[in-house]
């Protein structure tokens, strides 16, 4: 049998709703990588239309994807002399989250929001600068937490899922978590467990259903793989979270993240791009770009791209 067919013929449990009528749909490489022969398949489930990774790397061996080549690692410091433009778009993206969650505070005086994946936390530290928040953040390792910036939030380097809590929450936010999640319907028990009755989950993640997958194929970034595990389908937001426990009340086409910025990342994949080197040499074409393309981008409120926000509320 050809690899082709034997592509075609096999099967894949869907990781987002957990059907076994799925059939093969996409083959990338490992991106923002070193130039690689890696195949991924990603397979595109019947039952509710998400894409996911049919051949994910065991959860220990992902390190090896997150080196000197994986940029938000290297944060503004790969872009040389330009690092300080790059903390400014930085500073505008926490702001535009912090508005995000504007419409869900509650009225108390003593506000609890958890992050999920916050890395650098940056989006809480913008938070934080409202007192009548108290912010929590969790990863798996640290970045940068001995910060002076940081001081107000409590952050912890665990496995959050496996870990006790202390507290429950009104709002937890997870930016572009989700789709990096090796068990979904245990994430989604835990935030159940987390949120306090009537609380809310604003996740943030990429959207296939956009222009970009149309017109970047296996170079759009919202596979990333083998980072990426799951790409939602809006319809699949309603089936993972179920109506007895959860109300999905908003769900954007757009997000924080600029649909400029996941445009111009899935060109450099098409590209050669030496992602481990200095980012400098890309700066004035990514420039230039963002110049000629703004036209377009200025519509990512109105037409799809490639992100999406959800808002969930838990059941009271
Ligand atoms: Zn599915």
């Amino acid at each position: 049998m050809s690899q082709n067919q034997d592509l075609l013929n096999s099967k894949a449990i869907c990781t987002v709703c957990g059907s076994d009528s799925t059939r093969f749909y996409i083959e990338t490489n490992a991106m923002m990588h070193p130039e690689n022969t890696e195949s991924y398949r990603f397979f595109s489930c019947d039952n509710c239309s998400s894409k996911f990774l049919s051949n994910p790397v065991k959860e220990s061996d992902l390190a090896q994807y997150y080196t000197e080549s994986y940029l938000p690692y290297r944060g503004s410091s790969a872009w040389g002399k330009f690092s300080k433009f790059v903390e400014w778009d930085d500073q505008k993206l926490n702001q535009s989250r912090r508005k995000v969650i504007q419409p869900y505070i509650p009225e108390s005086s003593q506000i609890q929001i958890l992050d999920v994946g916050c890395g650098k936390p940056d989006f809480l530290a913008e938070v934080a600068k409202d007192d009548q928040f108290n912010c929590t953040g969790v990863d798996f390792v640290e970045a940068d937490w001995e910060n002076e910036k940081y001081k107000t939030i409590d952050l912890k380097a665990c496995d959050w899922k496996h870990s006790e809590w202390a507290q429950k929450f009104h709002i937890i936010t997870a930016w572009h978590y989700l789709e990096h999640d090796y068990s979904i319907k245990e994430t989604v028990a835990k935030f159940q467990d987390l949120l306090l009755p009537g609380g809310y989950l604003i996740i943030e993640v990429p959207m296939f259903e956009g222009v970009l997958l149309k017109l970047q194929k296996q170079f759009w970034q919202g596979w990333h793989s083998p980072r990426h595990l799951n790409l939602f389908s809006k319809k699949s937001w309603g089936m993972i979270f179920n109506s007895d426990n959860w109300s999905v009340i908003q769900h954007h086409q757009f997000g924080t993240l600029s649909a400029f910025t996941l445009w111009w990342l899935g060109f450099r994949q098409k590209s050669t791009t030496n992602w481990s080197g200095s980012m400098e040499r890309y700066f004035w074409s990514l420039v230039l770009f963002k110049i000629l393309l703004a036209p377009f981008f200025l519509f990512e409120k109105v037409i799809p791209f490639g992100i999406q926000t959800v808002i969930i509320q838990k059941n009271r």
